[in-house]
């Protein structure tokens, strides 16, 4: 009988990241998993892990099996990290989505993943629902910034036991799309494997324990928030101080009740540019992170000065999860984001300055439904063809020195040109555009357009106003230029070197 008991209701000992994670969240059971900046929300990590076991069964009498994809894009809530344990632990694959993208976006990433089930804020509902029937998606549900919504109501109503769904290394957790210049974003398959070894790894390396507080104020629908922020948390058993999103006074009010910090370089400049911002403020931190894009040498040892504290910077992506850190003994370099992982190979192609491959158990599996593409993006021995520049010097330290690709990173956020331009070029009159990033002082970089014309165009801002009903805020370009002509080499590819330098200056703080 007992032993009945045991079998149904324990979790099954695999490799399912949340089994990992589970055996944790039981030894921490009444230590505070996650508490609001404001002071509102606490959840223990007791709580945490019912909470993931009633959604999990919420999934399931919604349909879900172990396999099937759930979209979610919902606001930043404790609710949503619940969900995001109970996806895996249902042993299906989280697909998170970015809360600003618009419903025509949405469409895109459904109608590629094929979820089963659809997680969306309620304003968003009838939109999705429309969506979901188109795609044959089972069911729309939601949860709103508070976590509430019919998910939480439905979640509220079940059992707190659930049987974790078995997962082999290699099956799916996540399915976080991204995207190159050839404009058709693309899903990463990223597996229980990938995420259990690189938080294992990171934990060690930033010698991450249950004694830190992480304040946490990044969005949880890409890698940096969701996968190295929670995943290492949950493992060292910290504590988790919540802001939804990042707000320079809310932080410096929760800075001296935190050990650690991962960031954005915007978050480091636009702390900086707050006069209230001391050492004081920082005296109980012990670590800062940043990463997702350059952060500047001068950001580095203004921070350092201001501070006392040398950010670590880190290098990583959605494909691969983290790739490079500085050494948490040793100098943490300006410029440099780093060391290979232990565990991970890192190697520039045909040495000197090159193009960035990588190997290890925190390579994604290949990308959803393209194997071309994703043998393309493979060298015949296993290594992952980045698509950034970067060099390796003597004592195995990496810069990166550009992106093959041309993204471009505004607000911590990627912006695909393509994309873009194909809306831009989708209004009257425009003939073809090319958009660049230019060094921008709030956003690291902003994004400029240049467009020719075959007639009269309607005034920039009310082009602007036109594509912001297609694509998300970040996304938008700052500035429109009309031009005669793109600049174009003699292949024909337009010169996005030249656009930069042109429009350089842009955003220059005028003298
Ligand atoms: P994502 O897949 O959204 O995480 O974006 C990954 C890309 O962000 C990488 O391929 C790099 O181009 C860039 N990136 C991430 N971390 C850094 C860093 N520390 N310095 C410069 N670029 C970075």
């Amino acid at each position: 009988m007992t032993d009945r008991r045991n079998r149904k209701f324990s979790t099954v000992s695999d490799e399912n990241l949340f089994c990992l994670l589970d055996r944790r969240f039981a030894a921490n059971h009444g230590r505070i998993a996650i508490r609001s900046a404001a002071g509102d929300v606490t959840l223990a990590y007791g709580e945490l892990q019912s909470a993931a076991a009633r959604y999990a069964n919420a999934l399931t009498i919604l349909g879900v099996e172990p396999g099937d994809r759930v979209t979610v894009q919902v606001e930043k809530s404790s609710a949503n990290v619940a969900l995001y344990l109970a996806v895996m632990k249902a042993g299906a694959v989280y697909q998170p989505l970015n809360p600003a993208y618009t419903d025509a976006e949405v469409d895109y990433f459904v109608a590629d993943a094929a979820p089963r089930v659809i997680v969306c804020d309620p304003a968003r509902q009838p939109a999705m629902r429309g969506l979901a029937d188109r795609h044959g998606v089972t069911a729309v549900v939601n949860l709103d910034g508070c976590g509430e919504g019919s998910l939480a109501t439905l979640a509220a109503r079940m059992d707190e036991r659930h049987e974790t769904v078995a997962r082999a290394v290699d099956d799916l957790a996540g399915l976080l799309y991204t995207s190159g210049t050839t404009g058709r974003s693309k899903g990463a398959m990223i597996t229980h494997g990938n995420l259990a070894s690189n938080a294992a790894t990171l934990v060690d390396l930033w010698r991450i324990t249950g004694r830190d507080v992480l304040l946490h104020a990044l969005p949880i629908f890409h890698v940096h928030g969701l996968y190295v922020a929670l995943n290492t948390a949950f493992l060292a058993g910290a504590e988790i101080i919540w802001c939804d999103r990042f707000d320079a006074a809310r932080l410096i009010a929760a800075l001296p009740q935190s050990t650690l910090m991962m960031g954005v370089p915007i978050f480091y400049t636009r702390l900086l540019t707050a006069p209230e911002f001391t050492r004081d403020t920082c005296r109980n931190m012990r670590l800062f992170i940043s990463g997702s894009a350059p952060l500047l040498a001068d950001t580095h040892r203004d921070f350092e000065a201001r501070t006392g504290h040398a950010i670590i910077e880190r290098y990583g992506m959605t494909e691969t999860g983290m790739i490079a850190s500085n050494p948490y003994d040793g100098a943490r370099v300006p410029g440099s984001v780093g060391m290979a992982l232990p565990g991970v190979s890192v190697r520039i192609a045909g040495g000197g300055s090159g193009t960035i491959e990588v190997k290890g158990p925190n390579v994604f599996k290949g990308y959803w439904r393209m194997p071309e593409k994703t043998l393309q993006d493979f060298t015949a021995d296993g290594y992952f063809i980045t698509g950034d520049l970067g060099t390796i010097d003597t004592h195995g330290r990496i810069r990166i020195v550009g992106r093959a690709k041309d993204l471009i990173i505004s607000g911590g956020f990627n912006v695909y040109p393509k994309e873009v331009e194909e809306a831009i070029d989708a209004l009257p009159n425009v003939v073809e555009s090319a958009i660049v990033g230019v060094p921008h002082p709030d956003f690291g970089e902003g994004v400029v357009a240049a467009v020719t014309a075959k007639g009269p165009l309607p005034s920039e801002a009310e082009m602007i106003a036109e594509l912001s009903r297609k694509l998300a805020r970040f996304k938008l370009p700052k500035r429109i230029h009309v031009v005669d002509e793109l600049p174009r080499n003699a292949m024909g590819k337009v010169q996005k070197a030249e656009l930069r330098r042109r429009y350089a200056d842009t955003f220059a703080p005028k003298p």
